[in-house]
């Protein structure tokens, strides 16, 4: 059996080893544009910001492990069409190319920003590792900088461009940063620390243009506010799912501009199945389907699709969106709603809050947490947090997720049996506080 995937990302990566896996005397060819493939583009970031020291570091394996794995690689090679009635991909500089089982990995782009100048030079779109070490080195002499959207890349760039010494604005068009998932108090402590450090934000700010120095370099941006001069843009728009090679196959794709797969993965189309960014998947509370989600959900749903194109059994389930990152010198995250989110959706909730600190009062470098619990009133089942904090953001996160998952209530986590030592925890939960005061709130309302 021959399997084709398209797309060397999370998503193609994790498929092929797992086609690999359940039918090993199969044979797995990848195609992917870029010229390499089982690099760490989540890490790109913070190389820009010197907390990581090199490039290098961000590859997880070399293409001789590729080889040697049986999985075919080819590089900086476009795959330009599919006829799945004949079961061919047409591949740029290669022909036609058949196949018995294809998955489509073929991952986002950022949205195109719309405005003119977008041909100029100077804007960069972090995503491609080998263009990431050109841009790095551009980043040695940039003196003023733009970041276009606080998407959580952007968000990331925000953070890293000071470290470099760069003067760094950020234009979004809403009132807050991350303001489509994150409550305004919990980024609010984020924007804080980005002041500190100098950052200039713009926010009720639409770009309006790229402006053209003359020689076809950009020199800066024109914005509803006004222009602000800069040597560097960074474009940090929404994911788009990028699915025109599908779209034009006849394959199924949803109101998201997403893929539609079933639990296996597959397509609308026998033999042909789908991962990562270029697909939506259902969110488990509010069973509404959600794209362009992040690389650990590309990677597990490459994983799926890859068993079931090599002749095995797995599911993918509903997502619940555990998420975490360093923004400015604090840890933002959550899972599924935070209270913006669940009232544009129209999602009844109450809200518990706490602060609380993640590791003892007298233990060096404790910081201080901000929680918030939301759940559905009638049950009081769990139905989102989110969290500002120092340490421990994740933990709580991927924990919070598995009890939204497994229908826990408030007064399961007002009662919770957790760990404690002074370094690692206090002992004062702050999930059990905002639980508590969540339970406090209702039955001062009669509740
Ligand atoms: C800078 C950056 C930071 C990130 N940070 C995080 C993070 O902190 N946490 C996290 O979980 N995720 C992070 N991500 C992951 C990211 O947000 C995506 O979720 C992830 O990259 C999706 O993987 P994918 O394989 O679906 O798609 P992509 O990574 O977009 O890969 C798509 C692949 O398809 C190939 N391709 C597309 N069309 C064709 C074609 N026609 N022919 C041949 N090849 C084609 C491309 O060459 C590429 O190999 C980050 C990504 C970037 C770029």
């Amino acid at each position: 059996m021959k399997t084709v995937i398209v797309g060397g990302g999370a998503g193609g990566i994790g498929s092929a080893g797992a086609v690999r896996a359940a039918d090993p005397s199969g044979q797995v060819v990848v195609y992917t544009e870029f010229e390499d493939a089982a690099y760490s583009p989540c890490g790109i970031p913070y190389v820009h910001g010197k907390e990581i020291p090199d490039f290098e570091r961000l590859f997880l394996a070399g293409k001789e492990a590729y080889v040697e794995a049986g999985i075919d690689i080819h590089y900086s090679t476009r795959v330009t069409g599919l006829d799945l009635a004949r079961r061919v991909v047409t591949v740029a500089g290669e022909g036609e190319v058949s196949f018995d089982r294809l998955i489509l990995a073929t991952g986002f782009d950022y949205a195109d920003p719309g405005v003119p100048g977008s041909h100029l030079e100077g804007l960069y779109y972090v995503k491609n590792i080998r263009r990431a070490m050109e841009w790095d080195k551009v980043l040695d002499t940039t003196k003023t900088a733009v970041v276009v959207e606080a998407s959580p890349l952007g968000l990331e760039m925000v953070t890293a461009l000071p470290h470099r010494g760069i003067e760094t604005h950020l234009i979004d068009p809403h009132p807050w940063a991350l303001a489509e998932a994150a409550d305004p108090d919990i980024v609010g402590p984020v924007e804080d620390s980005w002041a500190e450090v100098g950052v200039k934000m713009h926010f009720n700010t639409r770009l309006e243009a790229f402006l053209d120095d003359g020689r076809g370099h950009v020199r800066g941006v024109r914005t509803s506010e006004g222009e602000i001069p800069a040597d560097l843009v960074v474009v940090c728009t929404k994911k788009v799912p990028r699915n025109d090679l599908a779209e034009a196959a006849g394959i199924e794709i949803g109101s998201t501009g997403g893929i539609v797969v079933d639990e296996r993965m597959a397509t609308s189309v026998s033999g042909v199945y789908a991962a990562g960014d270029c697909i939506e998947v259902p969110h488990g509370v509010a069973n509404i389907p959600l794209q362009g989600l992040s690389g650990s959900h590309a990677y597990s749903q490459g994983k799926v699709a890859g068993t079931n194109a090599g002749g095995g059994r797995r599911s993918y389930q509903p997502v619940y969106v555990p998420w975490g990152m360093v923004a400015g010198k604090w840890m933002i995250g959550g899972v599924a709603f935070g209270e913006t989110l669940a009232n544009a959706l129209g999602i009844p909730h109450v809200v518990g809050v706490a602060e609380g600190v993640s590791r003892n009062r007298y233990y060096p470098d404790n910081k201080t947490l901000r929680i918030k619990l939301l759940a559905d009133p009638g049950s009081l089942r769990l139905i989102g947090a989110q969290m500002v904090g120092g340490q421990g953001i994740k933990e709580r996160s991927d924990f919070l997720a598995m009890a939204v998952k497994s229908g826990a209530t408030l007064t399961d986590l007002a009662n919770l049996d957790f760990a404690y030592s002074p370094p690692i925890g206090a002992l004062g939960e702050p999930i059990v506080l905002a639980a508590q005061n969540a339970l406090a709130g209702l039955a001062g309302k009669g509740g």
